[in-house]
């Protein structure tokens, strides 16, 4: 018989944003179904890695011509 570590029996998912599982959250005890990252950073970034480099603010950006 195992020791009394009753761990709960806490779903995961994987984010697909960073390739890490993450475990069931109180604050997704609502909405659990719908969330596929882990973070809302991560939630963000599967948008923004596939934009390409935008225009930095740097004053460098122009080329003589
Ligand atoms: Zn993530």
């Amino acid at each position: 018989m195992p020791r009394g570590v009753a761990k709960q029996n806490l779903p995961e998912k994987i984010c697909p944003t960073c390739g890490r599982p993450f475990s069931w959250r109180r604050k997704w005890a609502r909405n659990w179904e719908t969330v596929l990252y882990c973070s809302e950073r991560c939630r963000r970034e599967k948008s923004a890695t596939v934009s390409p480099m935008h225009a930095q603010g740097t004053g460098t950006g122009r080329a003589g011509r």
